[in-house]
């Protein structure tokens, strides 16, 4: 299990706590969980063209989105489900009879159905009981069986319900034949060790399914926390390119898939190497850019400035990066700068075959040292407020908004 070079070799200690299948599916939720982030749009091509590189990445299972949404989300998975991608298509519904017919009619050969399960959803969103609850998911998944779709069956919130009304809503989705069992942490509120605790529990309560997870970042846990999952028998993780999603987003396809080979030595069947094409690919679509320090895929993942960390990299790679950046589809970057040393310099020259004396080195050492400290903040600075200003708070604005309102004569009031 993993590798030995990556980790200090405590694997014997905890290979038994630390045993995930092997045979995972690899759910992704770009483009449903990911286009809902606030400002974020696929038109029906975009969704293809990510859809066909998720698929040539070795995705097995995307979710297209939800066909009730619009004629143009019904058309962009009539499209997934039949441009014969490898990888299975999949869409969602609420539990409501018009959102399941919607994904029957769409031709994808998977649904996953969804209905919120706690107390605080069902009373102030959904306004229905735990019994109506019950019966609409029944009703939902009974209709999908019918139609002939592999059958994942989702709560919203399943984590903060109570675990009693949970048991007894995933029993009576199960008996009426629901495939795949969802438990999502829709705010992102689980720790490793208490989201460990649920899912056994959960196994324990509802008997052995294969198991899905949808957790989401709102502290920052999203990928431990699915890791957890796998750790405790989940098969089929999702996951969004970057991490994109609701709010904080949720776990990141490329931390997911590297540790799972990684950390845990398990194979993904996925192309690792194309994963940073996925990301650049998403990333420019969405219009979101990926943090310089996002693991794997930001900018800093694979570049290095400092002396001493540049140094221990050039003698050997191990010493400050876990995997090697072309794992990935990137290449090592040194950058040159006020913290540059000069083992760097000596790197650099070699592409030109230059040999510098002692002194030529102290000298230009200095300079880049110089250049680096009095280097422009400016456009940096510029680029971030331009972002903050311009396209961090996407969607209609005030004045577009009002306009329309005036236009359809709606009656307003000044404050
Ligand atoms: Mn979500």
């Amino acid at each position: 299990m993993g590798d030995p070079e990556l980790v200090a070799d405590y694997h014997p200690q905890t290979a038994q706590a630390r045993r995930i299948p092997t045979r995972l599916v690899f759910w992704d939720e770009t483009l449903r969980d990911g286009e809902q982030m606030p400002g974020v749009h696929f038109s029906p091509k975009e969704k293809l063209r990510i859809a066909e590189l998720l698929s040539a990445v070795g995705i097995p299972l995307i979710d297209a989105g939800i066909p009730v949404v619009s004629a143009e989300e019904a058309e962009a998975v009539r499209w997934l489900a039949s441009a014969g991608l490898r990888s299975d298509i999949l869409a969602s519904a609420r539990t409501v009879p018009r959102d399941v017919e919607a994904v029957v009619d769409s031709g994808v050969r998977h649904i996953a159905v969804f209905i919120a399960a706690s107390p605080v959803h069902l009373r102030f969103k959904l306004r229905m009981s735990e019994d109506e609850v019950v019966r609409a998911a029944v009703e939902s998944v009974r209709r999908a069986k019918e139609a002939g779709l592999h059958v994942a069956f989702v709560t919203e919130d399943t984590v903060r319900a109570r675990f009693d009304f949970v048991e007894r809503l995933y029993r009576a989705v199960v008996a009426v034949g629901a495939d795949r069992l969802v438990v999502a942490d829709t705010v992102g509120v689980m720790t490793p060790l208490t989201f460990r605790w649920y899912l056994d529990e959960f196994i324990r309560r509802i008997g052995p399914a294969d198991l899905s997870v949808h957790c989401h970042n709102d502290f920052g846990l999203a990928t431990a926390n699915t890791l957890t999952a796998l750790e405790a028998g989940a098969t089929a993780p999702h996951v969004c390119v970057n991490g994109l999603g609701e709010r904080a987003g949720n776990a990141s396809l490329e931390e997911v898939a590297v540790a799972v080979e990684r950390l845990y030595g398990v194979r993904t069947g996925l192309r690792l190497d194309r994963l940073y094409e996925l990301s650049q690919l998403v990333e420019e679509l969405s219009g979101v850019p990926i943090a310089a320090n996002k693991a794997l895929v930001g900018y800093n993942a694979f570049s290095h400035e400092a002396g001493i960390h540049t140094h221990g990299v050039l003698a050997h790679t191990l010493t400050y990066e876990p995997i090697q950046p072309e794992e990935v589809g990137r290449r090592r970057e040194l950058i040159l700068g006020k913290h540059t040393g000069r083992a760097a310099l000596v790197e650099k020259l070699k592409e030109r075959r230059a040999r510098a004396t002692d002194a030529q080195l102290t000298e230009l050492l200095a300079r880049i040292k110089q250049r680096g400290e009095q280097a422009s903040k400016q456009p940096a600075a510029e680029y971030v407020r331009d972002y903050r200003t311009r396209f961090a708070h996407p969607g209609i604005s005030d004045a577009e908004f009002w306009a329309m309102v005036d236009d359809l004569q709606i009656p307003t009031e000044r404050p």
